[in-house]
């Protein structure tokens, strides 16, 4: 059992908490000192010690850990996993039914109730995040109320924490079943990936993109010339082929990109022949499409929210205007760009200005066609929206 603690808030947050608010944040409370152990269980207590609600002590970026229940008497155990895994598995009732699609997210942190982690369906796989030390420490728990809750081949993990030197003794992804084949194939809305669940921190696919790669293959690539810049393995571009596009050309910078794109194209039976895959930074393949005055009618941009390399740094808030500016340069007139970021530090209200600003400083009018945000089985609690971080934006170039 995970040893419990009791903190005090500042009156002006318990409010928040009691309306559903997840995230304890460092400003909540005045005084952190009996917070020494990530993974204990935090009592929050009011002004005058009465039980406000309880949670955990994990360090994250975004804050110091997250509200479990607001129920004094719920004990934090694995039961109270269970509870919580059961029902995020009831809510993805429909994915698990759909024979076309076999990935997807089945538990997604505090949308789902227990912040810090998440769960992703890889065909009968499943893979499990863990975003601070705190969760860590509850993670015998989580992982004995999932083993209880489904029928799984295989279990397998990935630390998104700076482990200190700790836990050295499991730095192999795979935690329990049956290893999966490398690759293992999985369907999205009937196309295939293949997915590497333990090679390195990314397994071959952006589970949150689904929505938006079946439109551009149901909507928008028919007949077209699409280029697909921070390509990784090409997903956008697959999806695009399958549509009928006319040609693909995919941009990223990682050597490991040619034949992980490659891979993706053959599993779906379509011919590589026109189908560019370039190893480049982007902001140079724009010099060079520039200077030989290509045009595509259609450009996906879709940019980390941070990067550095040897030359560069790119930040998704400081940069997007300059890289929106640069793809809609070479770009039809008439032509599609679909702009995406998955930057949490700014709204899709900012995002938009981005746009407006990027084709007013052009003098080129544009008209958005749609809009997309993370899809369904990405839960979002109702009172953190601002973990909503993903917004994309179908945009015609008039
Ligand atoms: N759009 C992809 C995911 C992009 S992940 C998808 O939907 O699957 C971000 C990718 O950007 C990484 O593969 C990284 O290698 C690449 N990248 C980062 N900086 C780059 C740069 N300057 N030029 C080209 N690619 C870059």
């Amino acid at each position: 059992m995970p040893n419990e603690i009791n903190l005090i808030l500042k009156s002006d947050f318990v409010q928040k908490i009691k309306n559903g608010y997840p995230l304890l944040s460092r400003e909540f409370i005045e005084d952190w000192s009996e917070a020494t152990e990530e993974g204990s269980i935090v009592n929050l207590l009011d002004q005058k010690k009465n039980f406000v609600a309880k949670g955990y002590y994990g360090l994250q970026n975004k804050g110091q850990g997250w509200i479990l229940s607001q129920q004094a008497d719920e004990v934090i155990d694995t039961d109270f996993f269970k509870r919580k895994i059961k029902a995020a598995l009831a809510y993805r009732k429909d994915f698990f039914a759909d024979v076309k699609t076999t990935a997807f997210r089945v538990f997604n942190g505090e949308g789902d109730g227990v912040g810090g982690v998440t769960v992703d369906y890889f065909n009968g796989y499943y893979l499990f995040t863990w975003y601070s030390i705190g969760i860590y420490e509850l993670k015998e728990m989580f992982l004995e109320a999932f083993k209880q809750s489904v029928d799984f081949k295989g279990i397998y993990q990935k630390k998104r924490f700076d482990t200190k030197g700790m836990y050295l003794n499991d730095n192999n992804d795979f935690v329990c079943g049956n290893e999966a084949p490398a690759p293992l194939h999985v369907k999205e809305n009937g196309a295939n990936f293949a997915i590497y669940l333990d090679d390195g921190a990314m397994v071959g696919v952006f589970l949150d993109q689904r929505d938006v790669r079946k439109t551009i293959r149901d909507k928008y690539a028919k007949g077209k010339t699409v280029l697909n810049t921070f390509s990784y393995t090409g997903a956008f571009s697959v999806f695009a082929a399958l549509g009928g596009a006319k040609s693909t050309t995919s941009v990223d910078l990682a050597k490991r990109s040619l034949p992980k794109t490659q891979e993706q194209f053959r599993i779906n039976n379509i011919d590589l022949e026109n189908q560019n895959i370039i190893v480049e930074d982007v902001f140079l393949y724009f010099k060079y499409a520039v200077r030989k005055k290509l045009l595509f009618d259609m450009v996906v941009i879709d940019p980390p929210s941070f990067a550095r390399s040897k030359k560069r740094t790119f930040s998704a808030n400081r940069d997007y205007v300059k890289l929106l500016k640069e793809v809609i340069q070479i770009t039809n007139k008439g032509g599609t760009i679909i702009a995406s970021t998955n930057a949490a530090n700014f709204s899709m209200m900012t995002f938009r200005g981005f746009i407006d600003k990027a084709f007013r400083d052009l003098k080129i009018k544009f008209q958005v066609l749609e809009s997309y945000a993370l899809p369904k089985d990405f839960r979002v609690a109702e009172k953190f929206q601002e973990s909503n971080y993903l917004k994309v934006v179908f945009i015609k170039k008039l």
